[in-house]
């Protein structure tokens, strides 16, 4: 009874539970209740487990459980949100590396008696994990710094994994047919399928591994949605799909939010080592306007509205708190303040929106590309807190340029133009941007959070 009616019901609710935490997620309001829905979900699906299956020892689960959580808090808890994109990447390798872990203890647990179909399920699961465990690992070192970020490449690289694929596909079909000791099958495809998520990932800069964590982070969700089939598990199969869809989605955001193609991210090895590029000459400093914060008060003061553009340098300076505080004392001169969201502003999808959330800037404040495009050219001031590319006006015309095609936010159309960076430095795709050249563009050199704060002191 127990087995046939009660757990199926409980993964059910678990299922509707994930679908639901999603939609909660989805928009920035409702995104904790969703995190809170989904853990509940997960919890079901979990306790639901322990019920079904023959547990061989309370003691070890639960210190998995103790252990993992434990590492699982401190880690979510210590890490900086600039490198939130690593601690992702390292979930989804654990992800995948999990799921090659229990399909191979279930290969050896059936020992011969393994069905066609339940073996093609195993070896799918160990392909697809292992993958996302080795590229999952690249990724994290490139952007932690740990391997070169720029790609590694050599001749006849895709020929070289597209072999592999295929060994795998052929080895897996041989073993189903008995023409080929399974054991042995599963050690190689183990070891190939290792050496492919490595290969996969290390000819792609360690500038576009966002794209790539999301969607490794959809392989994570297919490897536990085949393991699911392993282990004939409702739960697993949905939940695995789930963030195997999610990825891709988020994957193909992301793409088109740099106008490139999956396809051009992940085969023409694009990107420089790291973020800042190529220093520029001096000239190019005496060819922009720069002003100290405190010869900017009056404009500041006599504007109507102004719409702060966050960026990149902004979570780098982490200067949102400090940007709030600024809203909020223009907004007590009677400025109207609104703010521009480029959808790849920062590293990872609303990124600029978790930043802004936690320094308690209101939501209706925050505006898409779309919606914030046609006010620019009626606004007084656009103030710009180290974001680079996704103001670049070449993004419109210049054919040659990295970010050709790509939506960006016009900027250059209000009145006056401030930029908040350090230096003359390109942003992520490393070109240089014209916007800092403009008539009607006066650059603030310095960290992002120290200027914005030598702002509010001097309009306070
Ligand atoms: P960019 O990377 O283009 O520029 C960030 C700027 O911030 C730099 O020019 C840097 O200039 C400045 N900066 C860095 N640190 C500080 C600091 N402490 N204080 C002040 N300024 C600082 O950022 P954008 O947000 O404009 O663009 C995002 C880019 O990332 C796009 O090209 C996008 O395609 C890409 N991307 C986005 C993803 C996403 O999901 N959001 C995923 C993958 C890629 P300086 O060094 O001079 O200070």
């Amino acid at each position: 009874m127990l087995q046939s009616v009660f757990i199926p019901v409980l993964y059910l609710v678990s299922a509707v539970l994930f679908i639901l935490g999603l939609r909660q997620l989805s928009h920035p309001r409702t995104a904790p209740k969703g995190n809170r829905t989904a853990a509940l979900a997960m919890l079901i699906a979990i306790v639901s487990t322990l019920l079904v299956k023959e547990v061989i020892s309370f003691h070890l689960v639960i210190a998995g459980v103790v252990v993992g959580g434990f590492i699982g808090a401190v880690a979510a808890r210590r890490v900086e949100m600039t490198a939130m994109p690593q601690l992702v990447a390292m979930f989804n390798g654990l992800g995948g590396g999990a799921s090659l872990l229990v399909a191979s203890a279930e290969f050896y647990r059936l020992g011969s008696q393994i069905p066609d179909f339940t073996f093609s399920a195993i070896a799918n699961s160990i392909f697809i994990g292992g993958i996302t465990f080795t590229g999952s690992l690249v990724a994290f070192s490139k952007l932690q710094g740990l391997m070169r970020g720029a790609p590694v490449t050599f001749s006849g690289q895709h020929v070289v994994n597209g072999a592999i694929t295929l060994s795998v596909i052929v080895l897996a079909i041989l073993a189903i047919q008995g023409s080929m000791e399974m054991p042995l099958v599963v050690l190689i495809i183990i070891g190939l399928s290792l050496l492919l998520g490595y290969l996969f990932v290390i000819p792609i800069g360690g500038a576009d591994m966002p794209v790539v964590i999301s969607l490794l982070n959809s392989f994570s969700g297919l490897a536990a949605a085949t393991t699911g089939f392993v282990l004939v598990n409702n739960s697993l199969i949905i939940s695995g799909s789930l963030v195997g869809a999610s990825g891709i989605i988020l994957t193909n955001i992301m793409c088109k939010g740099m106008n490139r193609t999956i396809w051009n991210v992940l085969f023409t090895a694009v990107g420089t080592d790291d973020d800042g590029g190529t220093v520029t000459e001096a000239d190019t400093y005496q060819a922009v306007k720069s002003y100290e914060p405190e010869d900017t008060v009056v404009i500041f003061e006599n504007a109507r509205q102004i719409i702060i553009v966050p960026g990149y340098g902004m979570a780098v300076a982490q200067a949102q708190q400090m940007v709030a505080e600024l809203g909020k004392v223009l907004e007590a001169k009677g400025v109207q303040v609104k703010y521009g969201i480029h959808p790849v502003a920062g590293r990872m999808p609303g990124h600029m929106n978790v930043l802004l959330a936690e320094a308690n800037v209101p939501y209706d404040k925050l505006f898409d590309l779309d919606d914030i495009n046609p006010e620019f050219e009626e606004t007084e001031v656009a103030l710009i807190i180290g974001a680079n590319d996704v103001v670049n006006p070449a993004a419109r015309y210049d054919t040659s340029s990295p970010l050709f095609g790509m939506p960006i936010l016009d900027v250059d159309k209000s009145q006056t133009v401030f930029v908040l960076k350090r230096s003359m430095n390109p942003g992520f795709a490393g070109v240089e941007n014209e916007l800092f050249f403009n008539d009607n563009t006066i650059m603030l050199f310095g960290d992002a959070k120290e200027t914005v704060s030598k702002l509010v002191s001097e309009l306070k």
